[in-house]
């Protein structure tokens, strides 16, 4: 437990007079020796933490751990993660504390403005801000591996504080079922896909590495930093909270934010040019319209050599273009053949795909199985998928209720939609719903106006019909609407 200094018991008022204390420099390393100390019944001041990762603990130290003084939770919380800081003092910090809290002041972690609560509630903090980042700014790219048809995502992110494993959980819940590893200078996390189910499935961590161990760019890194390019709005750029909420050290590791400075560096140019154009519009009101960003993205995208569906799908699991990828549970992408000639788009997954990560399996896609049976089609001859991949939700109580995605989350998730079409390339795309149509078709649809026949998209067919959720809604499960929505599938079949 500890290096030989004198006075364990004592009062100790310079360093000779302290122990030195050696532990593995983490929670639960501090966390062992921090009990055994404290069941010894020795004060703060008596102790110097001397960090050592090669240490092994005393074989009694856990026995002696089982006697020691129970805590609020929320020192444990605010422990967990300030043991995660830079700052060198924090294992005499948390010790202090953890004294005072068993010795007479329980409720210490109430007073504020105490300089040990606001250290380390300021640490705690740090850390958390930290971990926020390397959530948002964490860029897999894809990297073939020998033996493996899926490639492996390798990241690289220099975190400001020691956090690799106590972010790690994070990113085993969100990318679950993939190979991935993350690389810092300090310390490696790799996970090799068992599935979050696999409660006993770990992820490894390993030794720190350095930037060239991990790769610089893949396949659609070109296809996002043009789709950035796109929806870059300079008008609404605000150039000292970007930088705030996305700090620069962080740029060089993210494929978008190479593009920042030159798009903010033609931002005023790039109003004008809006402006210019928006007055040629109004004007005129007809002529060949100018190209939209995303017409421009659109084109672009589909010039990028043919991926597979299944290497598509991991990229979307990855995805973090909008806000709705926090609360739900994972990406729902597409399913169906690659080949299909009829591809059918809803709005977003539901509760139960959210679950299921599979698109229409719960009670509006049973429904539509329904239907595709009457109208004469096979499920498993048609593409099944959605505008937007992940589910949009608001809870109340245990339930979880579908919200309608708006428009900003609907376009973000459109370059996902518009892969999915160039490499399924069907003939005819039946929208579900007007999400679903106004996602593809890039202007308002009227469904109950304009479902039943087709518009043109370029060379494919879209076929507007309503979504099966409405018939639920309605109650339309069997009778009129329900024959309605037959007929609009047999149609777009015929
Ligand atoms: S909804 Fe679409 S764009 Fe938003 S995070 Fe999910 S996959 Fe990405």
């Amino acid at each position: 437990m500890s290096g030989h200094q004198p006075s364990l018991f004592g009062d100790a008022d310079t360093a000779a007079d302290q122990a030195v204390v050696h532990f593995v420099p983490d929670f639960a390393g501090w966390q062992r020796a921090a009990r055994a100390h404290l069941t010894a019944d020795v004060a703060p001041q008596a102790i110097w933490w001397q960090p050592d990762p090669d240490h092994v603990a005393p074989a009694g130290q856990s026995a002696r751990a089982a006697r020691s003084a129970t805590v609020p939770k929320r020192f444990i919380e605010l422990a967990r993660a300030a043991a995660c800081h830079s700052a060198e003092d924090r294992w005499a910090l948390l010790y202090r504390l953890l004294w005072r809290l068993t010795h007479g002041e329980r409720h210490l972690l109430a007073l504020a403005g105490d300089a040990d609560v606001a250290r380390i509630t300021r640490y705690a903090k740090n850390v958390r801000r930290d971990v926020h980042k390397m959530k948002a700014f964490v860029r897999f790219r894809a990297v073939d591996e020998p033996g493996f048809t899926e490639p492996r995502y390798v990241a690289w992110f220099e975190p400001t504080h020691h956090i690799v494993e106590y972010a790690a959980g994070f990113f085993v819940r969100r990318f679950s079922n993939m190979r991935w590893s993350i690389l810092t200078p300090e310390r490696s996390v790799h996970w090799n896909g068992q599935g979050h189910a696999d409660s006993a499935a770990k992820p490894w961590f390993g030794p720190g590495a350095a930037k060239h161990d991990a790769p610089d760019g893949d396949d659609l890194e070109a296809a996002w930093q043009t789709y950035y390019a796109s929806i870059f709005n300079p008008a609404r750029v605000k150039w000292n909270a970007m930088r705030s909420e996305m700090p620069v050290k962080y740029w060089k590791n993210m494929p978008e934010a190479q593009l920042i400075p030159g798009l903010v560096q033609a931002a005023d140019r790039r109003v004008a040019d809006m402006e210019a154009v928006q007055k040629d519009v109004d004007a005129l009101h007809c002529g060949p319209r100018p190209a939209t960003p995303e017409a421009t993205t659109r084109a672009e995208t589909r010039a990028r050599p043919a991926f597979s569906l299944e290497r598509l799908a991991g990229e979307a699991a990855l995805c973090r273009a909008c806000g709705l990828c926090g609360p739900a549970t994972q990406t729902v992408f597409g399913e169906g053949p690659a080949n299909a000639r009829i591809m059918i788009v809803g709005e977003q997954p539901g509760d139960a795909e959210d679950l299921a990560g599979r698109p229409f399996v719960g009670p509006a896609g049973q429904l539509l199985d329904r239907a595709l049976a009457a109208a004469g089609i096979k499920r498993g001859e048609v593409y099944l998928t959605n505008a937007v991949k992940h589910f949009k939700f608001t809870p109340a109580g245990k339930k979880r209720l579908h919200a309608k995605p708006d428009y900003h989350e609907v376009a973000a998730c459109r370059p996902w939609l518009e892969h999915e079409l160039a490499l399924v390339d069907p003939e005819r795309v039946i929208a579900l719903g007007a999400t679903a149509a106004e996602s593809l078709l890039q202007r308002r649809v009227a469904v109950t106006r304009e479902r039943g026949r087709p518009i043109a998209l370029g060379e494919r067919e879209v076929w507007p019909t309503v979504h099966p959720s409405y018939l639920l809604r309605s109650n339309a499960e069997t009778g009129p609407g329900f024959e309605r929505f037959v007929a609009d599938l047999r149609a777009a079949m015929a």
